[in-house]
């Protein structure tokens, strides 16, 4: 039996004909470009996140440049961030000519509370915190943080869409949120897309102009920025792809209770609080013979993910260019495996990748 980690193909045929008439409706208003869905879509992402305004854009990564721009971050500047994400997290900060400074994670893969606390200087500027896995950080206790010292905490909500902590839902988490609605995400758009949370006008305003060359009223450009504009067709996409959210949302939760139940005395399952309600974008398992048991299940068909191998700042673009305390990371991206978790999979097909795991064996790492 093979099973696929992904599946991006649209194979719900009401979907599929539903995506064809909203493209329709977009070739024949002829405005590919800024059209009426892209503040149809903003108002309505917004609404879900609970937050006063959206800013539609061109990727997650121009979401987490431009929000950080907007809050003026630069040169001289230092933002602290976990080690373990997409490279995008570190990307943005450092296209702004500040440096990432990367913090230790916890067992939840998240950033460490604690760790950002020992990395504040005079220098830092703020907190980006990432969402990993699905799963919301510690938001309270990063929020005390930046409120002690008085700088920002920002949300890289890139694989939480949907995502609950104490109530509250990803995107609607410190001064300004960043979300990727690339194919593979949650609230996934049929090509490169992101979106821009806040609830402040003034920022708002600053985000609309950077998201075009830095111009107001079109034409005056007040600083340089980049064009990072989603495509009305994938804002009308979106728009339809929010209602269908709640059933991809719960498919993904089940599948990942299905595996909590059947493989967790085998290797580390991911843990949810009480107050936590995840999303699952990966379903990341910790292994002590990883390396094996993905090529064990490489050989039964089964289709894993190492996210990451590496972390962020032992990429060769931050060797010498970041600083930073991550002796728990280190350890745990020689752990992680994410088990196909999406919500095309069949029980037949999980019920295949729970047995195999089990047939490989007990490789629980030793809590350090
Ligand atoms: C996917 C992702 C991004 C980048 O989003 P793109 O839309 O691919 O540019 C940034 N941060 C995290 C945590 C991500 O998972």
């Amino acid at each position: 039996m093979k099973v696929s980690f992904l599946d991006l193909r649209i194979t719900d045929q009401d979907e599929f004909n539903e995506i064809i008439e909203t493209i329709s409706g977009v070739l024949k208003h002829g405005k590919l470009v800024m059209g009426p869905e892209i503040e149809t879509f903003e108002q309505k992402v917004s609404v879900y996140c609970g937050r006063k305004f959206c800013v539609s854009v061109g990727s997650g990564t121009d979401s987490l440049y431009l929000a950080l721009r907007s809050l003026e971050v630069g040169p001289g500047d230092e933002v602290i961030t976990t080690s373990l994400s997409w490279i995008a997290t570190a990307n943005a900060i450092a296209l702004t000519g500040a440096i990432p400074v990367f913090a230790d994670i916890n067992d939840d893969l998240n950033i460490d509370p604690a760790s950002v606390k020992k990395l504040v200087t005079a220098k830092t500027k703020g907190i980006l915190a990432v969402n990993y896995t699905g799963k919301v950080c510690d938001m309270d206790a990063l929020a005390s943080i930046a409120s002690e010292h008085n700088i920002f905490l920002m949300e890289d909500g890139s694989q939480s869409f949907g995502a609950i902590y104490k109530g509250k839902t990803s995107g609607s988490f410190g001064i300004i949120s960043g979300i990727s609605h690339n194919p593979m995400k949650v609230l996934a758009a049929l090509g490169e897309a992101g979106s821009i949370f806040c609830d402040d006008a003034d920022l708002n305003d600053r985000l609309i102009s950077l998201r075009y060359n830095g111009t107001v009223n079109r034409e005056t450009c007040m600083e340089p920025s980049l064009n990072g504009r989603m495509d009305t067709i994938h804002a009308a996409n979106l728009i339809n792809r929010i209602d269908r959210l709640p059933s991809i949302i719960n498919q993904r939760r089940e599948n990942a209770a299905f595996y909590d139940k059947a493989i967790s005395r085998y290797v580390q399952t991911p843990v949810q609080k009480e107050y936590e309600r995840d999303v699952y974008y990966t379903y990341t398992i910790r292994s002590s013979r990883r390396d094996d048991l993905k090529e064990y299940l490489e050989q039964q068909g089964i289709e894993t993910k190492i996210q990451h191998q590496l972390l962020m700042p032992q990429q060769p673009a931050y060797h010498n260019n970041s600083k930073g305390d991550f002796t728990k990371g280190e350890q745990i991206v020689k752990e992680v495996l994410c088990l196909p978790i999406h919500e095309k999979l069949t029980k037949e097909q999980l019920t295949h990748v729970a047995e195999t795991v089990k047939k490989f064996g007990p490789s629980i790492p030793q809590k350090n």
